[in-house]
Formats: C-alpha cells, structure tokens, sequence
C-alpha cells in the first residue's frame, strides 16, 4: 500500500458503527450535502486523495478497525459520496464481510440511482451482501426531487430512484426511503413523501439535518 493511499480514511467509525468511505464521486449535487460546508464528519477527512485503491485496500482497513471494535453490530457504506459508483469494489468488501463477519449486518446509504448508473439492474447482486438499504427520496415529485438533490439526469433520476426503492422491497432487503428536514434550502412535504413510500412498500424515516453532518 502506497503513502497516499495509507492515509485515507476509507474505514471509520462513528457513535459505534464502521462506515465505509469508497468514493467522493455521486451523481447529485444535494443542497444539503455536508460535502458543500465541511471536509469532515466527527473529525474524519472523508476527502479521497485518490480513488486510485483496491479492494484489498479497504479490507485491510476494515480488518484494523474491526479488531479494535468488536462489539460493533454493524457496518454501513456511507461516506462524502454515492457509495454504488464503485459496485464492484463495494461487492468484494460486502462478501468479505458477510463470509468473515457473520455478526455484522451490512447497511447501503445510497441515492437509488445504480440502476441509471450502471444502466443494468443491480439489486439481485446487491441483495446478496446487504441486509438493509437506506435510500433517499427527498421529494414527493421530480420537480421537488430535482430542486433537493440536484442530479445529473433531471429527466429520469426520480423515477430511477422510486423504482429502486420498490425493487429493494421486492426482493426482501429492509428497505427505508428517506428525507432531509431542517435544512432551509430542501423543502419537502414529508406526508406526501410518507404516502410513497408507503405505496412503494418500504419503511420510511425522516433524518433531521445537521450543519456538521446528517
Ligand atoms: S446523494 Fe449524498 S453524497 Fe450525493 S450529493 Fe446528495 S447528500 Fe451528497
């Protein structure tokens, strides 16, 4: 392992869980993103020097900070960017952990667009490593959804994202649409958000937004 890549956090813990940091790169542009005011979470730069690492890299990492956090229950893909860009290298740690680690349940923040991403359909390998998805709605309609997140492709993100959340359901992940409330610049209407999520069959949760991190 080069200097460079000794030195970023792409395993870190917080308030008892591991997370795990594998891109900066994600296909929104959120008003509310903590990437917009901060560089870190609780003292943890989640800025990449590079993304020029392997899987082995990470793991390597998540041994270290598993051994010193045993009682931890579970490990979450999260971090200062759109963890499924990089599907390929989230799929070996995932295995890894879930062949190595069997106590640990594993957990995906995600925007929902891997599908539109990667331009095949994801959940069926996603659903092996995984026991629970969090995905974010931020918009009871697309012009909403577009003003909150900002994505790239304003035309067919929104639907991308509702359908993702549906198929997790489908396929029997626990599965929790969620929005940002408290942050001035992303309004939305949590009962309307709350009746798709429901009409979608998944859990939802409204997460409170925090300047320092939500
Ligand atoms: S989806 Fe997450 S990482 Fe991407 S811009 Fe929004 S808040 Fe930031």
């Amino acid at each position: 392992m080069n200097e460079m890549v000794k030195n970023l956090n792409l395993v870190y813990t917080l308030d008892g869980k591991i997370y795990i940091n594998l891109t900066n790169k994600c296909t929104n542009c959120c008003v509310f993103c903590i990437r917009n005011s901060s560089d870190e979470i609780e003292g943890k730069n989640l800025w990449l020097s590079t993304e020029n690492y392997s899987t082995e890299d990470v793991i390597k990492q998540f041994k270290e900070i598993y051994e010193k956090n045993t009682e931890t229950q579970e490990v979450i893909f999260c971090g200062f960017g759109e963890p499924l860009i990089k599907f390929d290298i989230f799929c070996e740690v995932a295995k890894y952990i879930k062949d190595n680690c069997p106590k640990l349940s594993v957990r995906v923040n995600t925007n929902g667009q891997a599908n539109l991403i990667h331009k095949r359909d994801i959940i069926p390998e996603l659903a092996k490593y995984v026991d629970a998805v969090s995905i974010s709605l931020n918009g009871e309609n697309q012009d909403i959804y577009n003003k909150n997140s900002q994505p790239q492709d304003k035309e067919n993100a929104y639907t991308y994202v509702k359908d993702f959340i549906k198929e997790c359901v489908q396929i029997g992940i626990d599965t929790t649409a969620t929005v940002v409330t408290g942050c001035e610049k992303a309004l939305v209407n949590i009962d309307e958000c709350k009746k798709i999520a429901d009409s979608l069959g998944s859990k939802f949760r409204i997460r409170e937004w925090l300047p320092k991190g939500y």
